[in-house]
């Protein structure tokens, strides 16, 4: 999907309005790519008529460039078909809450189980994992396993044939012993049948769940889109957690299960390991779709709250692999804002290094620690600080009023930075700088 969305956009550039035929290539481009990415015909149709509605016979803002700007306008689009308004939060009861897990058998509901219960614990509260799935013969079994690995206690009943009892005596032990939350593991099939939807309807009815989710395989494409359909129809379900959306940019799915159940996402899975899962974010997985993640949001952050022209220059620079303790001067300038560096650390190229430099402690105090290291450098040494020989860094370091080896440090902290940016700017990622380069 990535790929198909990144040069729908390229070839926007270098035009400079956003008209019907301008836009019409890249547009269908954008169709293309999710039609490939396995969205389902009717969410595309729907999607690519609010993203031209939207678009369609806008002035393109004098900072940006065409291609930027309907690079918004689809990411703003993914995002409300995504449920721009959705909330993760699991919204717990002072007392029990009861949550019911189902889904088709493999989906993942016995590991999503696992995975809650983790969160669950590291917030405090006490789960209780319920095997509920007396269909597969190890699944109880499993569920011990998974149980013991999250630190968390399983309920089951030896020799047990009826779900809906387990289920019950579950909730009530739960009541008596103080857990806070209860999960239940019901079984689940390999396609839907009626005996099955059946029997958790049974158990909808008389163990009342607070909360009811369906766990999909995010691998699954149309099939996600079909089940949810049929047990949302079931069970009117609260919400969906997806799995196995690991590493691969697998977007269709969810965008499909989101715009035709309606049912809010809330989870995702993305390992199978028991720190696997995320609460689902729908303006990051807008981002992941386009594929230019963290580079998109730095450079809205960046249009929203920085001198533009600036910006332009460090890019150009960045391209050119000339970047300077003079830019990287003027980048802590421009950071240094109350709450602007939270939201910047990890979202532009090479923040992340200097996050590392930043880290533990006052931010701001620290920028002006570096900054006042810079601001003590001739424009020459600024410019090639390969001059910095011993006592040129000894005078920097009094003139600032830090050790030469914080100098020293601070050196070669920019190097690493400088070089990786670098490294970015000539490789990988040229893709994505590409496209937004003015
Ligand atoms: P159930 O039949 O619905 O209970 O499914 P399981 O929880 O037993 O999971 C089926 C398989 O999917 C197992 O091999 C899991 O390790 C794997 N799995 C579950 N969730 C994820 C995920 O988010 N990512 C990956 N890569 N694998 C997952
Ligand atoms: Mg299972």
């Amino acid at each position: 999907l990535q790929d198909g969305l990144r040069s729908a956009f390229k070839t926007l550039r270098g035009q400079g309005r956003l008209t019907e035929s301008n836009m019409r290539e890249g547009l269908k481009m954008v169709e293309n790519a999710l039609l490939e990415a396995d969205v389902s015909y009717s969410v595309v149709k729907d999607f690519m008529k609010d993203v031209s509605d939207k678009a369609v016979g806008q002035d393109v803002l004098k900072s940006l460039k065409p291609e930027q700007q309907l690079v918004g306008i689809v990411q703003q689009a993914l995002i409300d078909i995504l449920g721009g308004d959705s909330d993760p939060a699991l919204h717990l009861k002072p007392d029990v809450t009861v949550l019911m897990m189902c889904g088709l058998q493999g989906a993942g509901k016995t590991t999503t189980c696992g995975k809650l219960a983790r969160l669950i614990g590291q917030e405090g509260k006490k789960a209780l994992l319920v095997a509920a799935d007396l269909q597969r013969p190890a699944a109880v079994q499993q569920l011990h396993i998974v149980g013991e690995s999250v630190n968390t206690q399983v309920y089951s009943e030896e020799g047990a044939s009826d779900p809906i009892a387990v289920c019950q005596n579950a909730v009530k032990h739960a009541r008596d012993n103080g857990i806070d939350v209860v999960i239940l593991d019901t079984a689940g099939r390999l396609a839907i049948d009626e005996e099955l939807m059946n029997q958790l309807k049974t158990i909808d009815l008389k163990v009342q769940p607070d909360q009811v989710y369906l766990v999909v395989d995010g691998m699954t494409g149309q099939d996600a889109v079909n089940s949810a359909k049929a047990f949302n129809d079931a069970l009117e379900l609260d919400g969906v957690m997806m799995t196995k959306l690991d590493g691969d940019a697998r977007g269709g799915a969810l965008l499909s299960v989101k715009h035709v159940t309606g049912v809010p996402i809330k989870f995702i899975g993305v390992s199978e390991h028991m720190d696997g899962l995320e609460p689902f974010h729908p303006d990051r997985m807008a981002s992941r779709i386009l594929g230019m993640g963290d580079i998109l949001s730095m450079f809205e952050l960046a249009q929203r709250e920085f001198d533009q022209e600036q910006v332009q220059k460090t890019q150009e620079r960045l391209q050119k692999g000339q970047f300077t303790l003079d830019d990287f001067r003027k980048q802590l300038n421009q950071i240094a804002r109350p709450g602007l560096m939270q939201k910047m650390l990890g979202l532009m190229p090479g923040m992340g290094e200097l996050g590392k430099l930043l880290q533990g402690g006052d931010h701001e105090k620290e920028m002006r620690r570096l900054g006042g290291m810079i601001d003590s450098m001739t424009p020459d040494e600024r410019a090639n600080p390969k001059l910095i020989d011993n006592s040129r860094r000894q005078r920097i370091a009094k003139g600032s009023g830090v050790s030469p080896q914080e100098v020293n440090e601070m050196l070669k902290q920019f190097d690493s930075m400088a070089t990786m940016m670098k490294g970015m700017a000539g490789g990988g990622m040229t893709g994505a700088m590409d496209m937004m380069r003015k």
